[in-house]
């Protein structure tokens, strides 16, 4: 069976690195299933799970935002943060989503909605993701 080589990459390093069967992404523009052989295409995504399928099996990466970069035998995914399942530490993602939700319940002008709209977005996608 074809193979395409996926790095997931972020400023802190490397995070992912295999050969795999098919990658699925959310990006903005929707879900994108890439295949070997993918036309070449780059993409922003959201704050939502990486889908590594290999030998029957489904590995999941939360990433927050970012972009892929897809070549028929390659996908480049650059993000922010990204973590696998496994490495997702449940009890911070899940005060931080604490945090965020009384930060948006607060409504004092003093709260930055977006970041923390963001912030509780990264850790819903975590929390979903983690083993
Ligand atoms: P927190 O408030 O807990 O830091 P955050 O969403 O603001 O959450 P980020 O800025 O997205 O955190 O990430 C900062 C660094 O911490 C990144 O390297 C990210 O991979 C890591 N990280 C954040 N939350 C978790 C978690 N729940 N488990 C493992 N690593 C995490």
């Amino acid at each position: 069976m074809k193979t395409l080589k996926v790095n997931i990459v972020t400023p802190d390093g490397p995070v992912y690195d295999a050969d795999i069967e098919m990658v699925s992404v959310r990006a903005e523009s929707g879900e994108l299933g890439i295949l070997p052989g993918h036309i070449p295409t780059v993409a922003p995504l959201k704050i939502a799970a990486v889908r590594l399928k290999k030998d029957g099996q489904t590995e999941l990466v939360a990433v927050s935002g970012g972009i892929v970069e897809v070549r028929p035998d390659h996908v480049t995914i650059l993000a922010q943060t990204a973590e696998t399942s496994e490495e997702i530490d449940k009890e911070r993602a899940l005060a931080a989503k604490r945090r965020a939700e009384e930060r948006l319940q607060k409504q004092s002008p003093d709260i930055d909605i977006v970041r923390a709209e963001l912030a509780l977005k990264r850790a819903i996608n975590r929390l979903e993701i983690a083993k």
